[in-house]
């Protein structure tokens, strides 16, 4: 299943550039590229950095080039600065790819910890912050086009992001359809012992979105701020962008102050603020290409948490009824049932087993397929492995990511019946990383067959989650387990 499937084909972007400049140093490039993969027995050690071989060859490369720019100044500087833009771009980019053939942990330096907030502030839910941020994005990009409603994100957004949002091509134009693909957190810095110091984070996002009949893929670096002091405001008070001090709609006649309780709340002081943002692509997609990604990754080794083992027995210790068995039958009914209602497009299926957040995802893409006639067909899938790797624990919530080996049949047809992607009869193999969430206090067996936990009446539910007969809202995982998030191989990082 493409969950992930918005991003252009990976194109060698350089290569376009260089284009005019001659064939002879393309190959150049490739062939330092091509000593840049691993495969020829790198390996990748988990805590160091992720040079993974191939440095050598960019070296020899740089040098040559130097001595070029030396002697013939007039092709030699160009290409030179051509190639340094080059081995930036690849070095940005190579993170993602480094791999290696045993199983390693998560790396530090490419991935940041939300937990660690949570040392300064008890309340601190990374599951809560992740929710706050995919909904922030999204209404942040849809406000861009229209000063008022950007001044009303003031407590959240700074003057410079705003300014920065308002002026982003297409300049104007109403945003919609933000779908994130991927969010990553990048950096999270504590302030020490300083009193009056600041949390920051700084978040990697992958995102689509669509301005009229045109769809962009974009890739952005966002770095927000908080007070240290702060403590994390409940989940239901963080789900509006009120006033992040009194919780009223917020409005300010001086920009700054909330007109509701008077406070200065643009600064970070009582909330999370987005201090910067980067963009670091803006690719238009053209449109046969939304949604058409080579499966890549499945053999790459399984990130597994330093902490699993623990923090898996203190889960079960304080909840015996969860047993691995339980979990991954819950989980294979999710799967089923996500596959079923993705496959029909009927959003109504998966409702009751996804958070909200993942719900808009899946239905933006069951709808995009409705406007197009065309389906995705998911025949004969099974998982082969389930592997769990990962517990995090929170005052609001508990979350289980494992990862899963899965294979089936996985075709697009259009209205006519005509394939359109995919084989229709060799089955694919793919993993992911999925992320099942439960409310902090909830305990008991998770379920594996579809009735409402509350009522155990047939799963009958609204587009909002609730139980259609006792009215009990089930995707929040107040009551079982529910999928929150799929990362694909290539971009799961711990
Ligand atoms: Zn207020
Ligand atoms: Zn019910």
């Amino acid at each position: 299943m493409r969950f992930r499937s918005f991003k252009p084909p990976p194109r060698r972007g350089p290569r376009l550039h260089l284009a005019a400049l001659g064939v002879g140093l393309i190959a150049l490039l490739l062939a330092a590229d091509a000593l840049a993969r691993p495969g020829g027995g790198d390996t990748f050690s988990g805590g160091s950095s992720s040079s993974s071989g191939g440095g050598g060859g960019d070296a020899e490369l740089l040098f040559f080039l130097i001595r070029l720019a030396f002697y013939y100044p007039q092709l030699g500087v160009p290409l030179l600065i051509i190639a340094v833009l080059y081995f930036t771009i690849k070095m940005r980019k190579r993170p993602a790819e480094a791999w290696s053939s045993q199983p390693r942990l998560a790396p530090p330096s490419r991935h940041a910890e939300l937990e660690a907030i949570a040392k300064l502030d008890p309340d601190f839910s990374a599951i809560v912050f992740e929710d706050f941020v995919f909904r922030l994005y999204a209404t942040a990009h849809q406000a861009r086009s229209t000063p008022a409603d950007l001044d009303a994100l003031a407590p959240f957004l700074s003057p410079a992001v705003r300014a920065e949002l308002a002026k982003r091509d297409p300049v104007g134009q109403t945003i919609t359809d933000v779908v994130i693909g991927v969010m990553k957190p990048i950096a999270v810095q504590l302030p020490g012992d300083k009193q009056d110091g600041e949390v920051i984070v700084r978040l990697s996002f992958e995102s689509n979105m669509s301005a009229g009949d045109r769809s962009y893929h974009v890739d952005e670096v966002w770095t927000l701020a908080r007070a240290a002091a702060v403590r994390s405001r409940p989940p239901d008070a963080v789900r509006a962008f009120g006033c992040p001090n009194c919780g009223a709609s917020y409005s300010s006649s001086d920009s700054q102050r909330c007109d509701h309780c008077g406070q200065v709340v643009d600064d970070g002081r009582f909330d999370w603020q987005v201090r910067e943002l980067r963009l670091v692509q803006q690719t238009p997609l053209p449109p046969t290409q939304r949604g058409s990604v080579p499966e890549r990754g499945g053999d790459m080794p399984t990130i597994v948490h330093p902490q699993l083992r623990a923090r898996w027995q203190a889960l079960c210790a304080a909840d015996p009824a969860l047993t691995h068995d339980r979990l991954r039958a819950r989980t294979l009914l999710i799967y089923r049932e996500l596959n079923a209602g993705w496959s029909e497009l009927d959003p109504a299926k998966i409702r009751p087993f996804v958070s909200d957040g993942m719900f808009d995802y899946l239905r933006y893409w069951i709808d995009t397929f409705k406007r197009r006639q065309q389906r995705n067909v998911l025949k004969d899938m099974r998982v082969e492995k389930l592997t769990v790797v990962k517990v995090t624990r929170d005052r609001y919530y508990d979350a289980i990511t494992a990862r899963i080996h899965a294979v089936g049949i996985d075709y697009t047809v259009d209205a006519a019946g005509k394939t359109l992607r995919g084989s229709a009869r060799a089955p694919r193999s793919y993993s992911e990383y999925w992320t099942l969430i439960r409310g902090a206090t909830v305990r008991g067996a998770p379920r594996d067959e579809p009735s409402c936990p509350s009522c155990n009446a047939p799963l009958k539910i609204s587009m909002a989650g609730t139980c259609e007969y006792c009215g009990a809202l089930l995707t929040r995982g107040d009551f079982d387990w529910v999928l929150s998030k799929i990362e694909q191989d290539e971009s799961y990082s711990g």
